[in-house]
């Protein structure tokens, strides 16, 4: 690719549930680099957002990775253009190894069967995504055994070997253990350093360690944005939160 970096654009986007106005007129822009936390009490659209963002939920006003629309496909269309998301409770494949759900995420098309009986070392692609998120050791392991965060950082590796490049984490650090929080944040330092991401998190602790910017999300609307120091001197989010 070239220089420039990555980014993504996001305009007066809009999702509308049956009358009810669930994400009201976004606009917001990441960069390639920033870790972009967004933030903002139940119910205040970040799910959606990410939602529409992967093409869940239909969503008007525009979505732009780094020069392509991306509004209006299909998530698969989607998926295949670098944007890549986790879900609050990982989607790995349970009864297949680590090394087996890195290797269907990178799309071989190879049938587990074959995967065991292969003889061949492991591709670049995935023995890197292993190094990065700290799983070599556990290749082997079958997924349904794995810690709850070791899960979590599997799911990040498959987002890897797919080559995404914008990546959109719910919660990742939802029901982990204080040392695995600490992990995954260097995790995403690490991944975050060369890409775009957005990541949806309510511990505040987490947020003031590892975001270099963030969106505070309520009622649908962007009610500030910054960095952690200035959107927590922001009166508006204060209110929000203390519920003045
Ligand atoms: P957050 O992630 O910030 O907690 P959500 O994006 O999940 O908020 O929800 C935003 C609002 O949209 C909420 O009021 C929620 O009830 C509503 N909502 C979310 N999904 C749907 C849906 N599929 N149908 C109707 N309403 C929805």
């Amino acid at each position: 690719r070239s220089g420039r970096p990555q980014y993504l654009e996001i305009r007066d986007l809009r999702v509308v549930f049956d009358g009810f106005t669930a994400v009201d007129g976004v606009s917001l822009d990441v960069t390639q680099g920033d870790l972009r936390f967004l933030i903002g009490p139940n119910g205040a659209g970040k799910t959606t957002i990410i939602d529409a963002i992967t093409g869940l939920v239909p969503a008007t006003g525009s979505v732009n990775h780094t020069g392509t629309e991306i509004l209006g496909r299909k998530v698969h269309q989607i998926a295949k253009l670098g944007v890549g998301r986790t879900f609050q409770t990982a989607s790995v494949f349970e009864n297949l190894s680590v090394l087996q759900n890195l290797d269907i995420a990178a799309g071989s098309g190879r049938k587990p069967l074959q995967l065991l009986r292969r003889r061949r070392g492991v591709e670049p692609a995935i023995e890197e995504a292993l190094e990065i998120i700290g799983m070599e050791h556990l290749a082997g392991t079958q997924a349904g055994t794995l810690a709850h965060g070791q899960k979590q950082w599997l799911e990040i590796g498959m987002l890897l070997v797919q080559n995404s490049d914008l990546l959109l984490l719910d919660e990742p650090i939802a029901g982990m253990s204080q040392d695995e929080r600490e992990q995954t944040g260097e995790l995403l330092r690490r991944i975050g350093a060369s890409r775009i991401t957005l990541v949806i998190e309510h511990d505040m602790d987490f947020v003031r360690e590892y975001a270099t910017s963030v969106t505070v999300l309520a009622g649908g609307r962007v009610l500030s944005e910054g960095s952690v120091a200035e959107v927590q001197a922001d009166p508006r989010v204060q209110e929000v939160y203390l519920g003045a």
